[in-house]
């Protein structure tokens, strides 16, 4: 299983040079290909989705254009046989079509419902796939463009959805195992399923990486490649660390922490579908086919018991404050806090009890505080009403900047050291938080105070050095 991220496919020689690493493969192993939309396209459409939504067609429209001229252009560069060309472009017109019929059907209802948003949305990854099946037929490969509506099954979660593995197993055992029984390549959209009822659903940005690893625990692959524009997981962003080193081998945990805490290498419920099956996942860099990347496997590597790994950041969240003299006997008032959040359908990066200062404080998305806030009004209405709370507050904006590695072992150490450090670098620090108490430990500091603590702590931990990235440096 091989998946290609937006800068991977962004233009007709990345696309080449896909068809180039899949040939290589095929010729030892079934290949099925997952594709994301051509990068910053999905961008574009959403904000298409936006601009009709808010009544503007020609906005929209003018979008819409942009976006086919540089697919067409694409097909052109990619596909020498007209008769081929023609019928893509065909294709692709068709769903461009389809677009402009939502935006039309939005700016008339002055509504966009989360499933036309999703039809919109995924046009990109509708679109790529042909074109890389295209760019494989021209390397005399055999291939096919797979919509994954017809293989992957979801619920009806619009924006967000998660897959339903038994009938997403069925379906692919029907769809996708007679094309490879064939030795026809199958190339998959990322990003997108359907419900039961046929209705196109999307998996949440950046979620191709999430369709790679659900079709892989699908098919009961032997890997999953995920191939980017970096070599492998980092021990930090490297937009943000220039020193960042690639780490050869971390544990699905750690990863999954690393993702969950805003490393946006891997979406964060990558991990999930083939954690059951153990099957390994790669980063691997396609502008670098000739690094190893970095195998993300069940356990890691057990010699870097305790040690950091990784450091990584939220740059935006929302504290949210329960208060009151009484906070400290409500009983257990993380895991009820935790529920409320959950019903909501929104995800808590933090929640921790504040001792000092009674209160809870929890750290979720922006975008969520406010259904966050009143949900806990809800959970916890008898004892504001008794006064053992005095309420909920919204807090100030945050960043959250997260420590992962393996192991509680030393997490008492490793958290002196870094209060050290980042009290040093002046770094303020709002909140600390251990979530799973497994592997990581953040510290909640203000936004503007995110890139600094990320260097700070980088650097304290040595994670740039290239002696860690083969045993971590010991803490002391
Ligand atoms: P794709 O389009 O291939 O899915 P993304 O842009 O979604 O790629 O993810 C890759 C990017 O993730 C990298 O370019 C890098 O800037 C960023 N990133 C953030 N944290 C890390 C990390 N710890 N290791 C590697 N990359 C990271
Ligand atoms: N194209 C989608 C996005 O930009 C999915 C992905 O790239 O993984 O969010
Ligand atoms: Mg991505």
């Amino acid at each position: 299983m091989m998946k290609f991220g937006g800068t991977s496919v962004g233009d007709a020689v990345r696309i080449e040079k896909v068809a180039e690493i899949v040939q290589a493969a095929a010729l030892h192993s079934d290949v099925v290909v997952v594709v994301s939309a051509m990068s910053g396209v999905t961008n574009r459409l959403l904000e298409a989705a936006a601009e009709s939504q808010a009544g503007n067609g020609e906005a929209a429209d003018g979008i819409l254009q942009e976006l086919r001229a540089r697919h067409e252009q694409v097909a052109g560069a990619l596909i020498r046989r007209s008769v081929e060309r023609d019928l893509v472009i065909g294709q692709m017109r068709e769903l461009f079509r389809e677009g402009e019929t939502l935006c039309q059907q939005a700016i008339a209802d002055h509504r966009l419902t989360p499933q036309m948003r999703d039809s919109i949305a995924s046009l990109g990854e509708r679109l790529s796939a042909p074109l890389v099946a295209l760019a494989l037929t021209e390397r005399g490969l055999t291939s096919e463009a797979i919509v994954a509506t017809e293989v992957i099954a979801t619920d009806a979660n619009h924006g967000a959805a998660d897959p339903y593995m038994d009938a997403t197993r069925e379906r692919c055992g029907a769809r996708l195992r007679p094309l490879l029984q064939r030795g026809i390549v199958p190339v998959v959209t990322g990003f997108l399923g359907a419900t039961s009822e046929g209705l196109l659903t999307t998996l949440g940005r950046g979620g191709s990486d999430y369709s790679a690893t659900i079709l892989g625990a699908a098919l009961d692959a032997d890997e999953v490649i995920i191939w980017t524009d970096v070599h492998g997981v980092l021990t930090a962003d490297p937009r943000l660390v220039p020193e960042a080193c690639t780490i050869p081998e971390i544990s699905y945990r750690e990863a999954a922490d690393l993702a969950h805490f805003g490393a946006k290498v891997l979406h964060p419920k990558t991990l999930r579908p083939v954690m059951q099956s153990q099957i390994p996942v790669w980063i691997r860099n396609s502008f670098a086919p000739e690094h190893a990347g970095t195998a993300i496997t069940p356990t890691g590597v057990a010699s870097c018991a305790g040690e950091v790994k990784a450091v990584t950041a939220i740059g935006e969240a929302r504290m949210i404050i329960v208060g009151g003299a009484g906070a400290a006997e409500v009983r257990d008032a993380l895991g009820r806090a935790g529920s409320a959040v959950s019903a909501v359908r929104a995800d808590a990066w933090l929640a921790t009890r504040s001792g000092l200062r009674d209160e809870i404080c929890i750290a979720v998305s922006p975008a969520f505080a406010e259904r966050v806030a009143s949900a806990l009004r809800g959970e916890f209405a008898s004892e504001l009403t008794q006064g053992q709370l005095d309420g909920v507050a919204l807090g100030a904006s945050v960043g959250i900047v997260t420590l992962v590695g393996q192991g509680p072992h030393k997490l008492l150490e490793i958290r002196e050291r870094s209060l050290a450090a980042l009290d040093r670098a002046e770094v303020e620090i709002v909140a600390v938080g251990e979530t799973s108490a497994e592997c990581n430990l953040s510290f909640v500091v203000k936004p503007t105070d995110v890139n600094e603590a990320l260097v700070v702590l980088h650097q304290e931990f040595r994670l740039g050095q290239l002696d860690s990235q083969a045993l971590p440096v010991k803490v002391l």
